[in-house]
């Protein structure tokens, strides 16, 4: 983290997990565990439908609520999907995008970068995911992949948008199972993703633009991981259902830094 720079920000993803009534549980569980003094930026990206039950829950606080996925069109014939400005009217503050869940139902950086384009018109704060398998890391192209997500995911992303958008790094090996990344391995991606935006950007911009590492991270290697230079936060999944357990990584991310 470096917060002279850019924000620290711990989101949490629901995925397909939990009901509307389930949500106002543990907005309320959360909502009584959250301490007073001053924190890092947090969100909560629920299921669709839970998101009015979140948002009318959190509407005093400093949490953000978040969707997990957005179609990049304005309106029109698009059974079962959800508009960007309908998220606003929502209450939604950021939306996830790109996650390697939703790639692998077919996604491609080509909708990626259009949902990233029709967040930010929007007003919503996109965290935009990219992350490599375990056989292109073995394969020793880690690099290559994640910056060309990354090129392709901000494609058309202006100068004046670019510190909105929020990046997220998933091996998508550790995303559920338990394998972490190391924090140097994490940092390694991370830094990499940085220089990707310096060199589309600039530096000012590289400096500021947040970038989250996710991948089962939780409330025990989630300080380790935070400490890290280029780290800015988590992605948080299975460890973001448990109040006490997300609770454990946000004060990890109010930890001193140097
Ligand atoms: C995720 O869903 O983005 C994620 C990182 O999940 P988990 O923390 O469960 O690995």
């Amino acid at each position: 983290m470096n917060r002279k720079y850019r924000k620290t920000i711990i989101a949490g993803n629901w995925k397909m997990n939990k009901t509307p009534s389930e949500t106002k549980e543990f907005m309320t569980a959360f909502k009584g565990m959250m301490p007073k003094g001053r924190w890092c930026d947090v969100a909560l990206c629920v299921p669709a439908v839970c998101i009015p039950a979140a948002v009318r829950a959190m509407r005093e606080t400093r949490v953000g609520i978040g969707a997990e996925n957005c179609n990049a069109n304005a309106s029109g014939a698009y059974t079962g999907e959800i508009a960007t400005n309908m998220l606003v009217d929502a209450g939604c503050k950021y939306v996830i995008i790109g996650h390697s869940e939703r790639r692998a139902m077919g996604e491609t950086d080509a909708d990626v970068n259009a949902k990233v384009l029709a967040a930010l018109e929007a007003g919503l704060i996109p965290i935009m995911c990219c992350g490599e398998t375990l056989e292109q890391r073995e394969s020793g192209i880690t690099s290559e992949w994640i910056a060309m997500q990354i090129k392709a995911g901000l494609q058309g992303v202006s100068e004046d948008k670019i510190r909105k958008v929020v990046i997220a790094y998933e091996p998508i090996w550790a995303i559920g199972t338990g394998k972490t990344a190391t924090p140097d391995q994490a940092e390694e991606v991370c830094e990499h993703i940085r220089t990707v935006v310096r060199k589309l950007y600039s530096s000012k911009n590289a400096r500021a633009i947040s970038i989250l590492y996710g991948g089962s991270m939780n409330e025990k290697n989630a300080f380790e991981l935070l400490a890290q230079p280029d780290i800015d936060g988590g992605l948080i999944g299975g460890a973001s259902l448990v109040p006490e357990k997300f609770l454990q990584i946000i004060n990890a991310a109010n930890q001193p830094t140097a």
